[in-house]
């Protein structure tokens, strides 16, 4: 399904889900970062209010118990203790209470009966005595401190004996002093830590002879908007507060929700009071939320979100942007394949200018395309030859009147060998079927292999010339020239004697060679003229890589077959010819005529005697053909070879032909520099040619 949307769409719609990815996964990740964030600063404020109220509580026992000690040693009091003047302590606890501030002062007498109370006044009377350690402890002649909860206030309290003045352990009396847990200690614990502080206790009940808590009601908390809620909330949970019970003077640590933090988590300790005997009093409640802390994270989210869809909006126009110049050479390539698979070449040759993987495929397939349409049209050409020429053997052959290749025109060939005859067996293996032509040092059939029942050609050499060059040396021209192994180059096989004459097989190429071409057909268009060129040269560039020059490039040395590939023969011959190196001034002896059919195509160079040839030579010798190829006519016509020679060696390029259709000033520009007599003047490498003719083809 996927493979249906186009490359644009895939590209855009995957740049912008990258975008949209990265965005979520910032919000995500800030979202959970403040949640620990704000779980930890949380955690560490709550216990920190814990241990605050841990020290606070511990000084404020001392304190109590000095202001407590006070009072019972107070000369003042004591006898007023041992009288059990109610009324006079009662005045006086009340007149303290400006002083110490306490929150409830009580003097008992030795039964534990309370004589005066600052806080409750009617309570005078009221036998505390057997309700509480607390209280009998103290009038047992023990100090004691610890919690009492008196009317839903939890009480810090330290209770001193009263003794008798003289009998000294005779307790008399009980002072007790209280400090409620206040208001003012939960301020400072907030103003200290943020977390909110508040005081609940327990409500209970008597049932049958024991105590039953049956509820718990806060009396303060600093957050005092939040305290109802927080009853009605213990109120539907009773467990929370039952757990504090059951947590054995442990804190207890909890999540709750409420109406009023409905956004947020509220984070709680419950640290429970309970009495000296072990009575479970109440407990003190820290609360935190998370909603302060989280709420800068909670802004950077938004503006996430806001900055997000802003830059996604960017982002698209963007990834649109990069995915049409992406995909738009794409596209066009599909479309020129489209093109090239319907037949239809491309004409432009406008070169994509990125370098990048796109821009080489693309100029790959124009380069394709521009090889194929060549190749079409030659093949077209080609075909429309063969119309002409098809006799009833099938094989492609040119009338008799043109048998005569370029080479044969200058000097007659000497050639003494027998016409082909299926009963002729060269080597007892190749038998020949037909002649396929006649050149200046042999004949060459087409043969068949009757060992391995194979089309091969055979070239026999003329034993004349075998005789006259006794240091010629085939094996090492075969071993050569067998190095070459490319498309544009006829593959030779082997060499052998037969007859007094060296032989020669190689492949058989079903096809015209150039000059026979050349001389019926005349001069070459110029697409399919430069399209052979550059077979040449790719052909060439081969040869010269291995360090092989052929010496001896001309019209008839290449066969174009009926797919239109020009294959390049006789490497190694030529060498073999040119090594000799005969002086020009036997141009009348037999050595003078078997090289009558170069010279036409020969470099200046190669009419001096041991002249250094190289690739310039080749280079040359292409020139010259590409002039040939165009022009229908070689370029220096002397009667014979000292005149050839000369020609090449002083004369100028001759102008085209004027019947010539336009020939681009950048080809003869391109003929003229492969072609100066001066081999440094010249291209210095195939492969420059090549260049030079490709770009005169654009
Ligand atoms: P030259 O000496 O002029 O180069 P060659 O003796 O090499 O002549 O070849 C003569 C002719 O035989 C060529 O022009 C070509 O038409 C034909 N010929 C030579 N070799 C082959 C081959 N391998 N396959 C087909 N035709 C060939
Ligand atoms: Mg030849």
């Amino acid at each position: 399904m996927f493979s249906l949307v186009s490359i644009r769409t895939r590209l855009f719609a995957s740049m912008l889900l990258v975008a949209l990815a990265l965005i979520s996964v910032v919000y995500v990740q800030i979202g959970s970062k403040a949640r620990s964030v704000a779980d930890d600063v949380v955690a560490r404020s709550l216990s920190q209010s814990n241990n605050i109220m841990d020290t606070r509580v511990t000084s404020r026992y001392l304190f109590i118990q000095e202001v407590a000690k006070g009072l019972a040693n107070d000369a003042r009091l004591r006898p007023l203790v041992y009288e059990q003047a109610s009324l006079t302590l009662q005045d006086i606890s009340e007149e303290y209470q400006a002083v110490y501030e306490f929150d409830s002062l009580i003097f008992l007498n030795s039964k534990g009966v309370v004589i005066a109370r600052s806080d409750q006044p009617d309570a005078i009377g009221v036998n505390l005595s057997g309700r509480t350690s607390l209280f009998d402890d103290a009038l047992k002649g023990k100090v004691s401190r610890g919690f009492f909860s008196s009317k839903g206030k939890l009480m810090q309290t330290v209770v001193t004996p009263i003794f008798d003045n003289f009998a000294t352990d005779l307790v008399k009396g009980a002072v007790v002093l209280a400090y409620e847990l206040s208001p003012l200690m939960a301020k400072e614990i907030f103003e200290l830590t943020q977390s909110h502080i508040g005081f609940f206790t327990f409500a209970r009940e008597w049932v049958n002879d024991g105590v039953q808590i049956t509820g718990v009601e806060s009396n303060y908390l600093t957050d005092t908007a939040l305290s109802e809620e927080l009853d009605t909330y213990f109120k539907a949970h009773e467990t929370l507060w039952r757990s504090v019970i059951a947590a054995q003077g442990e804190s207890v640590q909890a999540d709750i929700h409420l109406p009023s933090y409905s956004e947020s988590h509220l984070h709680v300790w419950l640290k429970p009071i309970f009495s000296n005997d072990g009575l479970p009093l109440g407990f003190v409640i820290s609360l935190r939320s998370d909603a302060q802390l989280r709420a800068p994270f909670d802004t950077l989210r938004q503006s996430i979100l806001v900055d997000g869809a802003i830059s996604l909006l960017l982002a698209s126009a963007l990834a649109l942007l990069i995915a049409i110049s992406i995909s738009r050479p794409i596209i066009r390539l599909v479309d020129v394949v489209k093109r090239i698979q319907s037949g239809i070449y491309i004409d432009e040759d406008k070169q994509y200018l990125a370098k990048d993987e796109i821009g080489t495929l693309h100029n790959a397939i124009i380069q394709m395309s521009n090889s194929l349409q060549e190749k079409a049209e030659l093949e077209a050409y080609l075909a429309g030859l063969a119309d002409e020429v098809v006799d009833e053997s099938g094989l492609l052959v040119l009338p008799e009147s043109s048998m005569s290749s370029l080479t044969q025109d200058l000097d007659e060939t000497i050639i003494q060998l027998p016409p082909s005859s299926n009963e002729t067996l060269i080597d007892g293996r190749f038998k020949l079927l037909s002649d396929i032509g006649e050149g200046s040092m042999g004949k060459v059939y087409l043969a068949e292999d009757i060992e391995l029942h194979d089309k091969l050609a055979i070239k026999v050499l003329d034993p004349k010339l075998c005789a006259l060059f006794e240091g010629f040396n085939a094996k090492e021209e075969i071993r050569l020239a067998r190095k070459i192994t490319h498309r544009n180059i006829v593959r030779t096989f082997d060499f052998g004697t037969w007859n007094n004459s060296i032989y020669i097989t190689m492949e058989y190429v079903e096809g015209y060679d150039l000059g026979k071409l050349l001389k019926r057909k005349g001069a070459l268009e110029l697409n399919i003229g430069l399209a052979l060129c550059k077979q040449i040269c790719t052909a060439m560039m081969s040869a010269h890589q291995l360090g092989i020059v052929h010496r001896d490039l001309k019209p008839a040395n290449m066969i174009i077959n009926r797919q239109g590939i020009v294959k390049i023969m006789d490497f190694g011959l030529a060498m073999q010819v040119q090594t000799q190196n005969q002086p020009l001034s036997q141009t009348d002896t037999y050595s003078g005529s078997y090289l009558a059919g170069t010279p036409r195509f020969m470099a200046p160079e190669q009419f001096s005697i041991n002249a250094e040839l190289d690739e310039r030579t080749d280079i040359y010798s292409i020139g010259v053909i590409m002039f040939t190829l165009f022009n229908g006519e070689p370029p220096f016509k002397g009667e014979n070879l000292k005149e050839i020679a000369d020609l090449h060696q002083n004369a100028p390029m001759p102008p085209f032909d004027k019947a010539r259709k336009a020939i681009p000033s950048s080809l003869v520009a391109v003929i003229k520099k492969a072609t100066e007599k001066k081999p440094q003047a010249r291209f210095q490498s195939v492969k420059d040619l090549y260049e030079a003719i490709t770009f005169v083809q654009s």
